[in-house]
């Protein structure tokens, strides 16, 4: 439920750790573990004496992105795509050079700055996703 919200925290640099395992008790457990903030749209959590969390109220992504973002005061900036969207692995620069016979033909020839995750071993460079991800975040009202 929260899926397109965590991509989102991601793009910004913010750890997030999200899963089918992470429900009930074992949510708990873990966010005590990782000192984490919970975000959650289980109303029920509460009873369970959880550590501390957020009840996100919107069914919408955008409206969900604001309210983390304005109530743990962050600031989207400097982390902007430094982490994997899909595994939340913090990215590292690749060369050019090596990047060659696994990215698109189109994108090697007119891109010169790469990253990759060692994680899910996706690539990522910057280019339209980012400048349309950037709009995004205006249209949000961030950034
Ligand atoms: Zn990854």
């Amino acid at each position: 439920m929260l899926g397109r919200v965590v991509k989102w925290l991601r793009v910004i640099g913010q750890d997030v750790t999200y899963g089918q395992h992470l429900t009930g008790y074992g949510l708990i457990r873990a966010a005590r573990a990782e000192s984490r903030l919970i975000l959650t749209r289980d109303r029920r959590l509460k009873q369970k004496q959880p550590p501390p969390f957020m009840f996100i109220a919107s069914d919408h992504y955008r409206e969900q992105l604001r309210q983390v973002i304005q109530e743990c005061g962050l600031k989207p900036g400097d982390g902007m795509f430094t982490r994997c969207v899909e595994c939340n692995t913090v990215l590292q620069p690749r060369s050019k050079e090596t990047v060659e016979k696994i990215v698109p033909p189109y994108v090697f020839s007119t891109q010169e700055k790469f990253s990759w995750c060692a994680q899910c071993q996706r690539v990522y460079w910057p280019a339209t996703h980012h400048e349309k991800m950037l709009e995004e975040l205006r249209t949000i009202g961030i950034g």
